[in-house]
């Protein structure tokens, strides 16, 4: 017996469907100008994913995908526009976007690139700078 779960999410119009597996390594909120522009949207909540657990199991043929920059791919639905999710090859993760996998429970835990926000959140959540350590940055915490 596993205790695994899966989620299962799907595009804005519902042809391309997909699933994601057991807990995500990170949850938050980006607010770069990149995601910003590409989502037309002031911040992006999402999950990051080891690209191992996101199965899309319909539709793949009708992903779109782009890549401004080697460390993002980002995918949507050709039918409908609607973004779905982004490789992120360099970090060895998938963000598969919290708005696409409305049955996850999404719980936030940090704000990346707040030195680019355009939205002030005063939520308590600690507000990177830029990305954590880990994953190449500063680490700086900024006020909110
Ligand atoms: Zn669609
Ligand atoms: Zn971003």
């Amino acid at each position: 017996m596993s205790d695994t779960k899966t989620y299962s999410g799907s595009c804005f119009c519902g042809a391309v469907q997909l699933s994601v597996t057991g807990e995500p390594a990170a949850m938050g909120y980006c607010h770069c100008e990149s995601c910003r522009r590409w989502s037309a949207g002031p911040v992006n909540a999402f999950t990051l994913w080891p690209p191992a657990a996101v199965q899309v199991t319909k539709g793949a043929d009708l992903l779109g995908s782009y890549s401004k920059t080697p460390q993002s791919i980002r995918k949507w639905c050709k039918t409908c526009g609607g973004h779905v999710l982004t490789e992120h090859p360099t970090m060895g993760l998938t963000d598969v976007y919290a708005a696409v996998i409305s049955d996850f429970p999404y719980k936030p835990g940090v704000h990346v690139h707040y030195q680019e926000t355009v939205l002030h959140v005063h939520d308590g959540l600690p507000k990177l700078k830029d990305v954590p350590k880990e994953l190449g940055g500063s680490g700086v915490v900024l006020a909110e």
